[in-house]
């Protein structure tokens, strides 16, 4: 089982094992307990928890019109 969560300190998504404790965050480099840390939602595996990430994601470089 994989959790998607968000970073305390700056709110990127990470997707981590269930089984891990803590997660480095790759944005900020902050050691997330996972405990504490907002679970967005859980996935079957690493793929899907991407794509959950990808739909929360909504890039304001992409809904920009010209
Ligand atoms: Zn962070």
């Amino acid at each position: 089982m994989y959790l998607v969560i968000t970073c305390p300190r700056c709110g990127n998504y990470s997707v981590v094992r269930d089984t891990v404790k803590t997660h480095e965050c790759p944005y900020c480099g902050y050691l997330i307990r996972i405990e504490e840390a907002s679970i967005i939602a859980r996935a079957g595996n690493g793929r899907e928890a991407r794509e959950i990430i990808l739909k929360l994601k909504t890039p304001r470089e992409l809904k920009r019109k010209p």
